[in-house]
């Protein structure tokens, strides 16, 4: 990447630092850091507070969701949410209030007792070590942290991971036991797994027997267009071929209905979900079901779920649109930014030169301009080649993020003129 045709390098940066200095001048305080949603968002679901009376508390089973029991979750929930994650409903469980957490129960299952197909404990292997698809979910790498696995970054494609890379990784190496996939809309480039990447997911053969792909479908009907895209169900991927236990599917309401007390679920085969159940009985005796029932009276049905997102949908799109724009006035046609438009989920992934994206992100910091810090979409929060930023938008409101964007094409200018003259 290089600097504006026609300019002279010396024009180029004393004017990129004075449109800064204009922006500092400015005295802003935007925050593009946050991937949740905005009150207006939240208040779609202000019904949630309200929707069940006194003496309306029992499920259609009669089950009476104010006291105990129910390890799965309730049936009316579990069957709305059965068709959107693609899961057969007697394999899927409504759990608590976040996936995130779900996800940290599986590994501290999996390192405490026997997986289905593993030799021992993963606590007791010398190593552990997971695929992580890059740019990605820094929890994602949160957990891995936590729990002492190994990260091991894989290129994505803009249809999902490479599978060339990840085919000759897994067969190789059986400290592999895991892989973070974030099939639909992933954060933060916003690409869908192509039906080919799920096939080959479910099939490639690996060198660790209890290997597993943990599924987190987080944006599974957070669309942007009119033509979701689709992802092929991974269960019934991998048992067509023959691995039925591979995976492990993850997802919540929280971005449907409220962020952090919404429902959350995990999928996967009969087998694993007895180990999970059996586990997991020992943890609680059952999940909230008031909570359940609230989401169960709210969304009656996957269509309800549908028309709901629209709703977000019209909320999140202008906020999208101001990006765009603000990037297109700014940068278009300099050949110093590429951006994603995608389709759905919740980020913009920003790709500035190499070695630019720390320095845009501090000048935008010293501007009044928080954005997430560069690197922490890669495992160790370090992007080794220094070059990608998400942009969250769905937080701030449209004049906000348009406001914000202006401002972090200037330094995104300032930073690229910077080194070109250096
Ligand atoms: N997974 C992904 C990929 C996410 O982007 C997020 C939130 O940003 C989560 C999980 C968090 O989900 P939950 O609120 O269900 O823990």
């Amino acid at each position: 990447m290089s600097q504006a045709a026609g300019q002279e390098p010396g024009a180029g940066l004393a004017a990129a630092r004075t449109a800064y200095e204009e922006l500092r001048a400015q005295d802003l305080r935007l925050d593009l850091t946050r991937g949740k949603p905005s009150p207006e968002q939240l208040d779609l679901s202000d019904a949630l507070l309200t929707i069940l009376q006194p003496g309306d508390v029992r499920a259609a089973d009669g089950t009476d969701c104010r006291n105990y029991g129910g390890l799965q979750g309730l049936t009316e929930l579990r069957t709305v949410f059965a068709e959107l994650f693609q899961v057969p409903v007697d394999q899927l469980f409504a759990c608590g209030n976040a996936s995130l957490s779900v996800m940290h129960d599986v590994l501290a299952h999996a390192m405490l007792s026997v997986l289905p197909g593993a030799k021992r404990r993963w606590a007791d292997e010398d190593e552990i070590r997971f695929l992580c698809p890059v740019p990605g979910y820094d929890r994602h790498f949160s957990l891995c942290d936590r729990f002492g696995i190994t990260m091991v970054p894989v290129p994505l494609t803009g249809h999902g991971p490479d599978m060339d890379v990840v085919e000759e990784l897994v067969a190789a190496d059986p400290r592999i036991k895991g892989m973070w996939c974030v099939p639909k809309y992933s954060n933060p480039t916003g690409e869908t797994y192509s039906d080919e990447t799920v096939r080959r997911l479910a099939a490639m053969p690996t060198a660790a027997p209890d290997f597993r792909l943990f599924w987190d479908n987080a944006y599974a009907v957070h669309h942007l267009t009119d033509e979701p895209d689709a992802v092929l169900p991974v269960l019934a991927a991998c048992a067509e071929a023959g691995e039925p236990d591979r995976a492990f599917v993850f997802g919540s309401t929280s971005k449907i209905s409220t962020a952090g007390s919404g429902v959350a679920f995990l999928g996967s085969s009969p087998t694993n979900m007895a180990w999970y159940s059996r586990l997991t009985a020992a943890q609680t005796i059952g999940p909230d079901k008031v909570n359940q029932l609230r989401h169960a009276r709210f969304f009656p049905d996957a269509a309800a779920v549908g028309a709901h997102m629209e709703r977000h949908r019209a909320l999140l799109e202008p906020r999208f649109a101001a990006v765009y724009e603000a990037l297109e006035e700014e940068l278009g046609g300099l050949g110093i930014a590429n951006w994603t438009s995608p389709r759905g989920g919740y980020f913009v992934s920003l790709e500035v030169p190499e070695g630019c994206a720390s320095e845009v992100v501090r000048l935008a910091k010293d501007a009044g301009i928080a954005l997430t810090p560069a690197g922490a979409a890669f495992p160790g929060g370090r992007d080794p080649r220094d070059s990608q930023i998400r942009l969250a938008p769905s937080f701030p409101s449209v004049g906000e993020v348009r406001a914000a964007m202006r401002g972090v094409a200037v330094c995104v200018k300032l930073a690229a003129a910077e080194q070109a003259a250096a």
